[in-house]
């Protein structure tokens, strides 16, 4: 089999898991976005899964997207385009620009960055708030007890109209508790959207709420 109908087939398994897990849990599976995540993935195997009805793709580097997604666009207009990896303020202008969503959003001069720039060129991809929600060293993201003042400050103070949560819970550890505080976090701030669940505990973030779900080595392989 090539290389791109196992893609197919994998996106198609995957589709069928999704629709599993939200009907066990009482949603729709309407509710829940797959957002196909690309890194890694070369421009020729993602325009057969865009070809297959996909919407949502995510990339964590902004370069790479910049390389990969303009030719994809000006093919297949209408799709939205997440950035899921780490924003330097030194690249706001490329993002606002490539991107259709900016899920990394973490820190107020980062917000600032984009409020102006978005003010700038009038183009205003949809931001979330990313949160370290396991207070991770190593990992971006607001910690969960600064998130409230965080997001105040990007509506009072910015202006920025915010969608959403993301975050990245701990590997190798039950995901639910830190899909519960994400939740609850959306929640008592008003946000409708929260982007979690990856390939291993996507079913799981269903059950916990989430809206959009970003999957990558299900789909693609193991990168
Ligand atoms: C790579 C990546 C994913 C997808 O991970 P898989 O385990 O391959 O599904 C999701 N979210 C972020 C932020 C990523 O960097």
């Amino acid at each position: 089999m090539s290389e791109i109908e196992t893609d197919l087939d994998r996106l198609a398994a995957v589709q069928r898991r999704i629709a599993r897990a939200a009907r066990e849990c009482g949603r729709s599976a309407e509710d829940v976005r797959l957002v196909c995540v690309t890194k890694t993935v070369p421009a020729e195997r993602i325009a057969t899964i865009i070809a297959a009805g996909c919407q949502d793709f995510g990339e964590n580097r902004v370069q790479e997207a910049a390389e990969k997604w303009p030719a994809l666009r000006r093919a297949h207009p209408e799709f939205c385009l997440r950035l899921i990896g780490p924003l330097q303020t030194n690249k706001v202008r490329d993002a606002v620009r490539l991107f259709d969503a900016i899920e990394s959003v973490d820190r107020p001069k980062l917000a600032a960055e984009l409020a102006k720039e978005m003010a700038r060129s009038g183009k205003t991809p949809r931001v979330y708030v990313q949160v370290n929600i396991g207070e991770e060293p190593q990992k971006a993201g607001v910690l969960p007890e600064a998130a409230d003042e965080f997001i105040r400050y990007c509506r009072e103070s910015l202006e920025l109209n915010i969608e959403g949560l993301m975050c990245i819970p701990p590997a190798h550890q039950l995901a639910s508790p830190y899909f519960a505080l994400l939740a609850k976090l959306a929640a008592r701030n008003g946000l409708k959207r929260l982007s979690m669940g990856m390939t291993s505990d996507f079913e799981l973030a269903i059950q916990l709420g989430a809206t959009e779900v970003r999957i990558g080595s299900a789909i693609f392989g193991v990168r």
